[in-house]
């Protein structure tokens, strides 16, 4: 069944991998993309997104109408359909549950610019601190609302969804975030629990790499990511291991 444009259905797919293949997701999360300049988003049906199939995709709109596809949506899909209702701006949105930005959110520290990719969240990365799934109309409003116009929300307990202008920065962005947290807890428990030792980019810093994440930066990290499916087995990262 037609459902968007074929390659849009392509990145979708590929973007759904790659958050399973990086560790973000396991059986849970999901990517979807806007058909750009519409209020209609494509996501995946409901299953892991390492098993997303770009001729298997759902068309739904805003106010969380399925549209086309065979199937059911993710019972998450209220997170995509209200960030894309809050944020015309926003063409692509990643909701995964990866172990870095969990762990941040339960020690309570928010995340810091301590590595050159983290300059992708130099506005910093808001918190959405209610504990649960996100299963109703008014809990994606509540999700949109702490994300603001920033390009990703923390999940306590939860995970994080990132809302960028396409798919694949929204994808690529959402791998930064984690490895991020990643590094971010390492360098903390390395520092013996004490944020203070550590070194966080101060605006000056980030500043000066900031310019570094561009579009043809984002492009080539997608063109790895992209590539790197293509050879990783499904399941071969075991989160929170
Ligand atoms: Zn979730």
């Amino acid at each position: 069944m037609y459902v968007a444009d074929e390659a849009l259905c392509r990145d979708v797919a590929t973007a759904n991998r790659i958050i399973e293949r990086f560790g973000l997701s396991s059986a849970f999360g999901h990517v979807s993309a806007r058909v750009p300049g519409t209020d209609t988003f494509v996501l995946p049906t409901r299953r892991s997104p390492g098993l997303a199939d770009a001729n298997n995709l759902l068309l739904l709109n805003t106010e969380g109408k399925l549209l086309a596809g065979d199937g059911q949506p993710n019972s998450e899909f209220w997170i995509h359909a209200r960030i894309y209702a809050a944020r015309p701006d926003v063409g692509g949105v990643v909701h995964a549950h990866p172990p870095g930005c969990i762990c941040l959110t339960q020690i309570g520290q928010p995340l810091r610019v301590v590595f050159n990719s983290a300059a992708a969240f130099r506005g910093g990365v808001p918190e959405y601190d209610r504990i649960g799934l996100i299963r109703s109309r008014e809990l994606g409003d509540l999700v949109a609302k702490s994300l603001g116009s920033s390009n990703a929300v923390m999940m306590r307990g939860h995970g994080m969804s990132a809302a960028l202008p396409d798919v694949r920065s929204a994808a690529v962005v959402a791998c930064y975030l984690e490895e991020s947290a990643g590094l971010q807890l390492r360098m903390l428990s390395a520092a013996g629990g004490d944020m203070s030792r550590v070194r966080v980019y101060s605006e000056e810093d980030t500043a000066k790499v900031g310019g570094d994440n561009n579009a043809s930066t984002l492009s080539r990290a997608w063109e790895y990511y992209a590539a790197a499916v293509e050879h990783l087995p499904l399941g071969h990262v075991k989160p929170g291991l």
